[in-house]
């Protein structure tokens, strides 16, 4: 691509200030303060997001509590059906949703499709809401003719409040099980790509969901308070950074709702010696640079076992010296920017802070540039002797930055793992059952890879997550999902 492109239709189309979505309609916001939406590659403005739409919390919360008997009375089997439209509609817009993703949030055209696509799977999961949904009954319980029997059913309004490496799929390990158990909904979209949003929501009328069932509010941290704290709001999924990942918890919990909230990550792979070296460079490095480091899965840290080290580095770093950085529009890009100038900062900020602490930066891309592209781009970093305690070795980075550690036996690994306070993923690269089943066994994370770099459960699946990572019971996706969205009444019943 030489020259930057023009804003593509699909986002000129919303242009200007963003629309909150309630009840089945457009709603202009009346907030004052906005913030600019910038596509990462180009650095120019693409829309204005409303930042604090407390007034629209209200009107949302609303539409969906009075959208609930209906929608709750409708059979399972009818909810489930307009999953399968849903699902039909997204795959049809697939490459316009895409293409948004992309000049919204940075990731590359692929990526986007590949996020499309696990939205998509939560979607498929939840059609089959009536197997799903069902309770479990035991007759002559506690005596003869007394039988007793769990009944799951909806609460009411619930939300989600998501963070913006996944603008569409997040919400997805969500929403469609919150709508598929009979419950309404609100989501809340990171206000640093929101722009997806305007372009979806039409389709969960075009599906068939009545007016109210999904509504969008568009906003930040004042939004996304009012929301946990509204009293028509049963209980919250966020997925975001560990300090406000807690702070929501805690709120939640202090008005007695339930919540799932995800937090950050600092995700360790460990290279055994005996690992396939060409198969865990590819995975590895689709793990730390993909979407430019900016997967909550994505791999931080390598812990090289007893000599695994010199190996892994020199293939490593060959194969990440020849990814392209880009526009992610453009298909010969591997790697497109990160998401603002601020997160581009804090990334060259930590790379320093390893170098000042005596880490080696045998790949720098501090100061990478693309080809009349502007944006805020990273290139692909690696910072070898990396030691435990230096700032990089314990923060969250997220950003195309991969550590080199080294670790003198498999247990010695674990450890450090188990020492960090995160527990979002960890990865084994090995050949031998033995350490892949000590790695199961101890190392406390909630998603664990044995030969695989981005340790993401399937839709049918709970999205795992520990520590640090994670707070409350039951995650999203799967049957985890199912649960969090439901309410168990147990029934007694005696006839004889
Ligand atoms: P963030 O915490 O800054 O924002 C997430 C959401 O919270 C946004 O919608 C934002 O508007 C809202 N928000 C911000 N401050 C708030 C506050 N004080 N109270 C209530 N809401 C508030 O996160 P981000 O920068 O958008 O996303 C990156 C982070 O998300 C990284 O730490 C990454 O690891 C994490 N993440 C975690 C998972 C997971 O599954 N655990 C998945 C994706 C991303």
């Amino acid at each position: 691509m030489g020259s930057p492109s023009k804003l593509l239709p699909e986002v000129q189309a919303h242009y200007g200030r963003l629309r909150h979505y309630v009840g089945g309609e457009w709603i202009e916001s009346k907030s004052e303060e906005t913030l600019a939406v910038m596509n990462p590659a180009t650095a120019r403005e693409i829309a204005q997001v409303p930042l604090a739409a407390t007034e629209i919390v209200d009107a949302a919360v609303a539409a969906a509590q009075a959208a609930f008997p209906a929608w709750r009375e409708t059979p399972p089997l009818e909810r489930g059906r307009k999953f399968f439209a849903l699902r039909t509609l997204m795959l049809r817009d697939a490459d316009v949703l895409a293409r948004i993703l992309a000049q919204d949030q940075g990731k590359t055209i692929e990526e986007a499709r590949a996020e499309i696509q696990r939205a998509v799977e939560n979607v498929e999961v939840a059609a089959g809401i009536p197997s799903l949904m069902m309770g479990y009954g035991l007759e002559d319980g506690a005596a003869k003719d007394i039988d007793e029997e769990v009944v799951p059913q909806p609460l009411g309004v619930f939300a989600a409040i998501t963070p913006f490496n996944f603008p569409l799929m997040v919400a997805f390990w969500f929403l469609p099980y919150a709508l598929a158990t009979g419950n309404t909904y609100v989501v809340k979209p990171s206000e640093q790509a929101p722009v997806v949003w305007q372009r979806l929501m039409p389709l969960f009328a075009e599906a068939g969901f009545p007016p109210g069932v999904v509504n969008l509010v568009n906003g930040a941290r004042e939004t996304s308070e009012a929301l946990v704290d509204h009293p028509d709001v049963q209980g919250v999924s966020f997925v975001g950074s560990t300090p406000v990942a807690k702070a929501v918890y805690a709120r939640a919990g202090a008005r007695g709702k339930r919540a799932q909230c995800g937090g950050g990550a600092k995700n360790f792979l460990v290279v055994m010696p005996d690992a396939r070296m060409d198969h865990t460079v590819a995975a590895i490095l689709n793990s730390a640079y993909g979407m430019a480091g900016q997967r909550c899965l994505a791999g931080a840290a390598v812990l090289a076992v007893e000599g695994a080290h010199d190996a892994f580095l020199e293939k490593f770093r060959r194969a990440a010296e020849a990814m392209r950085l880009g526009y992610g529009l453009d298909p010969a890009t591997d790697m497109g920017p990160v998401v603002s100038e601020a997160s581009r900062a804090r990334i060259v900020s930590y790379v320093d802070s390893g170098v000042s602490e005596g880490a080696e930066a045998v790949l720098d891309g501090r100061t990478a540039k693309v080809p009349s592209y502007p944006g805020y781009f990273v290139g692909p970093t690696i910072l070898d002797g990396v030691a435990p305690d230096m700032k990089i070795a314990r923060e969250e980075v997220f950003g195309p930055v991969l550590g080199i550690m080294e670790s003198e036996s498999l247990d010695a690994a674990i450890e450090r793992i188990n020492a960090g306070p995160f527990g979002n993923a960890a990865s084994i690269f090995t050949q031998s059952g033995a350490a892949a089943r000590r790695f199961r066994y101890a190392a406390r994370c909630g998603n664990l890879g044995i030969n695989v770099g981005v340790a993401a459960p399937i839709a049918y699946f709970p999205f795992g997550g520990a520590r640090e990572s994670f707070f409350g019971t039951v995650h999203g996706q799967g049957r985890d999902a199912i649960r969090f969205f439901t309410q168990h009444k147990v029934v007694i019943a005696r006839w004889s």
